[in-house]
């Protein structure tokens, strides 16, 4: 192999290329179960091909974004969703020298706890879980990476670095909770995490709309009350005065995207050049975020996003579904926690009450004690972990089931 390079070649080549306040893998927190390097693949490297192979990762397919994930086979999932974020916030993180591998992975992780039917789904378990705690898809992802992936015989989870653990509580806003102690004292987020929590906004900003028009639910008359698309739209006649149909709104769409990106790198450039931070530690002793749009930017982002609330979001077809997915979820909770002998035992396995799988003879050893919890809880992960389509599968083997065994 003759341009073989070793791990520290690489990171050496981190130091000479990042920018001064990029988080190098050099600077990383380490792992909670201390690993051996790799040879040649870099901490952050590792992290996100860890993700890319777990189970929460690929079971984004069937999870809702905005849509339920069966209703076609053309609109965004959960994980169509997080690719694009990935590329985007790849593209931001290049051009501004950040920590591309960190960035990416935050990227493909930040979506993989949420439960199916979307943010109704996470307000059903929120309900449910009440007395206990709650639910937060964020904490849930962390609970998923730190426990409940079972990959490695070596741990348990993916024993992600500490950055990317940190990623799921800080996007959670919950820091004085339990997950929050080894995260609260060390000050603001790394940029590269900041790039994802405002790329985030970007993809669905843009995507959102997007599925709303390939599904009829809004029109380009419609649209043209929103000052962001007028005037990506009058940039598209400029040099395509006839363009019509998907062409259209393709052309459309993309001048939306390059616009908040372009604003974005700009915006953000200026902040990190008028903060003058020299390490990633500066930039957790600033104040203020340094990843950022504009002001004029947010304004007609905050305009493209107050449509998508009221107009999208609130769809009578969009709410229709968000609806039976909330009350699939509950049914199932309710029957779960009266009759846990109706959970798959890997599931039981988990409740501190597990004397339950005696009866049926198991011969199972319980988990380990990291991983009992009440029964609630118990229920409320393995329905956070679902898919829409196996949830709906398993509401209809309980409440009807001569239709589908
Ligand atoms: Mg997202």
């Amino acid at each position: 192999m003759p341009s073989a390079f070793t791990l520290d070649d690489w990171l050496d080549r981190e130091d000479a290329w990042l920018a001064p306040g990029a988080l190098r893998n050099r600077d990383s927190r380490g792992r909670r179960h201390a690993e051996p390097a790799h040879e040649y693949r870099s901490p952050f490297q590792r992290d996100r091909e860890r993700i890319v192979y777990s189970s929460s990762f690929r079971r984004m397919t069937g999870k809702t974004q905005v849509l339920v994930a069966s209703v076609n086979d053309h609109h965004r999932t959960r994980l169509t969703h997080t690719l694009e974020v990935a590329q985007i916030a790849r593209t931001v993180a290049r051009r501004l020298r950040l920590n591309e591998d960190l960035t990416e992975a935050i990227a493909l992780a930040h979506d993989i706890g949420h439960p199916p039917f979307g943010h109704a789904g996470e307000e059903a378990l929120n309900e449910c879980l009440r007395a206990f705690g709650g639910f937060n898809h964020n904490l849930y992802g962390l609970r998923r990476v730190d426990e409940l992936e079972e990959r490695y015989p070596e741990f348990p989870g993916l024993n992600l670095t500490f950055e990317l653990r940190e990623a799921f509580v800080r996007h959670s806003g919950i820091l004085n909770g339990r997950e929050g102690d080894e995260f609260r004292d060390i000050g603001g987020p790394p940029l590269e995490a900041q790039v994802v929590d405002v790329v985030d906004s970007i993809a669905y900003d843009t995507h959102d709309i997007d599925d709303a028009l390939g599904l009829g639910f809004v029109t380009f008359d419609e649209l043209h009350e929103i000052e962001f698309w007028r005037r990506a739209a009058e940039t598209v006649r400029r040099v395509h005065p006839g363009l019509r149909g998907p062409a259209f709104r393709g052309a459309v769409l993309r001048e939306l995207l390059a616009w908040q990106v372009t604003d974005l790198l700009n915006e953000t450039a200026r902040r990190i050049g008028a903060s003058r931070v020299e390490s990633a530690d500066d930039v957790r002793r600033s104040e203020v975020p340094l990843v950022g749009f504009g002001a004029e930017t947010l304004a007609w982002k905050q305009g493209l996003e107050r449509f998508l609330r009221e107009r999208v979001y609130r769809h009578h077809r969009v709410l229709q579904m968000t609806a039976s997915g909330k009350r699939i979820l509950k049914s199932l909770f309710d029957e779960y926690t009266l009759f846990p002998e109706l959970l798959p035992e890997k599931h039981l396995r988990r409740w501190a009450g597990a004397a339950t799988l005696a009866g049926r003879g198991s011969q199972t050893p319980l988990p380990n004690r990291a991983l009992v919890a009440e029964l609630p809880r118990v229920v409320g992960d393995y329905l956070a972990g679902m898919t829409d389509r196996f949830a709906q599968r398993e509401y209809r083997r309980l409440f009807q089931p001569t239709m589908d065994v």
